[in-house]
């Protein structure tokens, strides 16, 4: 009997492949790394589970989200309250935010122009359909020249107005300034984002727990084997290539890059325009117990290479060495350029800033670790929804083929946004529904609201 093969075990897949085992099909996932989890695993360093960039699980996850990490822990997920610090320019707000903290971060000036900006914009909101034009129309032109406008220079590498608006609507705060001011007042809803969920053992025990629970129920998660193609026959897809060979299989899903998954189905041109921001990440293993007490530094400085610096220990609630703590910073980059290129001690030289800024400057470094991810973030540039509508309308002609998750779908998301798309089209397979079928059902899980 020819299986359901699902190519990725990230998030997305390893919930596709769960719905799809609990509905009696079978299942082979295929992941090409050593390890489960995608963006977000995690790895051993230094004696200490480090994550892939700063990861939790917002309490934004629906109840099946939240019951499926559940079951995969073997019962509950702790609860950990966040301790952030945004640093913009030389000033510094602790975050998540608290009116007391914007006054005493920013100043009584800074705290009115923000004020009167943001009032502007719900009077008279900016115009244009571009990134700093949404940003602007949600939080002020103030909030947006300082904060958003920088940030996106440096996270995706482009001006605001080359980026597409939609990337405001997932990422600015929905609700504009009154939001944010309930969120300063503690009555925020689940953007606020006060608390989160974070399991023992590092982000990624909620992948390998999944893992291990598939293979109780029959589903097979083969690590370290990458797919390198699909066999088409008259419009439906047959087999995976897997080390040159076919492996039949009666339908898949993919989570791969949707270039990659275009040229595989002799579709190239599709997504052509679509491509993926890139993150190198820097580990540096710190002779002294806690590095500060923040769980993440956000670095809204253009100046600063680094986007943040986190710190696993806090995340973990103190697990890992005693007297050692590991500090990361995510870099974003292109790939092939200086910062992907760097060394560790080039790139150790680039987050010096950032360690003065938080008091790190003078600590030992006891050992480096870099790792590199080549496509981090869907490039949202002005008017890539009409490539990706293209791209997608255009795989759901191969009978059999289900694209989902962040790469495979090109959608800014979260964790609980893969696993819940995951879920979704695992059963929408089980119950017999089409490629096209998917492809009319994918609208809510296009358009998301990102906790960061
Ligand atoms: C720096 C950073 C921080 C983040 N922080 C958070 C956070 O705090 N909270 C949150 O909810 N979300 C966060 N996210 C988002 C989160 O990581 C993603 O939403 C989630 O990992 C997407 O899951 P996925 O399964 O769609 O894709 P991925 O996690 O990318 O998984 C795809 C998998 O497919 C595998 N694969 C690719 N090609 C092949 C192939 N040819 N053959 C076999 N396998 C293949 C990959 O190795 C990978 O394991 C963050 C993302 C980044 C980049």
């Amino acid at each position: 009997m020819s299986a359901t093969v699902v190519i990725g075990a990230g998030p997305s897949g390893l919930a596709a492949a769960h719905a799809l085992v609990q509905a009696g099909r079978r299942v082979v996932v295929l992941e090409a790394s050593a390890q489960v989890g995608g963006l977000s695993g995690s790895f051993d360093f230094a004696g200490f589970k480090v994550d892939y960039g700063p990861h939790r699980l917002h309490h934004a996850a629906g109840p099946e989200v939240l019951e499926l990490y559940r079951a995969a822990l073997g019962g509950t997920l702790r609860v950990r309250a966040r301790s952030g610090m945004v640093h913009v320019g030389g000033r510094r707000l602790p975050y998540p935010l608290s009116l007391l903290g914007i006054a005493r971060g920013l100043g009584l000036v800074e705290v009115v122009r923000h004020g009167l900006s943001a009032v502007a914009a719900q009077l008279r909101p900016p115009e244009g359909g571009h990134f700093g034009a949404e940003a602007a129309r949600r939080l002020g032109r103030h909030a947006a020249r300082v904060l958003y406008e920088p940030a996106a220079r440096k996270v995706w590498g482009l001006p605001p107005e080359e980026l597409d608006a939609s990337l405001g609507r997932a990422r600015v705060q929905k609700g504009g300034p009154l939001a944010m001011v309930r969120a300063a007042l503690g009555r925020g809803g689940s953007s606020a984002g006060r608390r989160y969920f974070y399991p023992e053992g590092g982000f990624g025990a909620l992948a390998e727990g999944l893992a291990e629970n598939l293979r109780r129920a029959g589903g097979e998660v083969r690590c370290g084997v990458a797919a390198e193609g699909l066999v088409l026959e008259q419009g439906r897809v047959r087999a995976v290539v897997v080390e040159g060979r076919e492996l039949p299989a009666e339908s898949v899903v993919a989570t791969v890059p949707l270039p990659l998954l275009c040229e595989w189905t002799g579709r190239p041109e599709a997504a052509e325009g679509l491509s993926y921001r890139a993150l190198t990440l820097l580990y540096l293993e710190l002779a002294r117990d806690r590095g500060t007490s923040q769980d993440v530094h956000y670095f809204a400085d253009e100046r600063l290479p680094a986007n943040r610096l986190f710190e696993a220990k806090n995340f973990s609630g103190g697990e890992g060495p005693a007297g050692r703590t590991v500090v990361g910073f995510d870099l974003p980059c292109a790939v092939g350029d200086a910062i992907w290129r760097a060394s560790p001690e080039e790139l150790t030289e680039r987050v010096r800033p950032a360690l003065e800024r938080t008091g790190l400057a003078g600590v030992e470094i006891l050992g480096a670790r870099v790792r590199r991810m080549a496509t981090a973030y869907p490039l949202y540039r002005k008017g890539f929804d009409a490539v990706r509508d293209r791209a997608l309308n255009e795989l759901s002609g191969v009978e059999g083929l289900y694209p989902v998750g962040r790469s495979a779908l090109f959608v800014h998301d979260n964790v609980h946004h893969a696993c819940a798309a995951g879920l979704f089209v695992g059963r929408l397979i089980s119950e017999g529904a089409s490629s096209r079928d998917w492809r009319d059902r994918q609208r809510p899980f296009l358009e998301t609201q990102i906790e960061d």
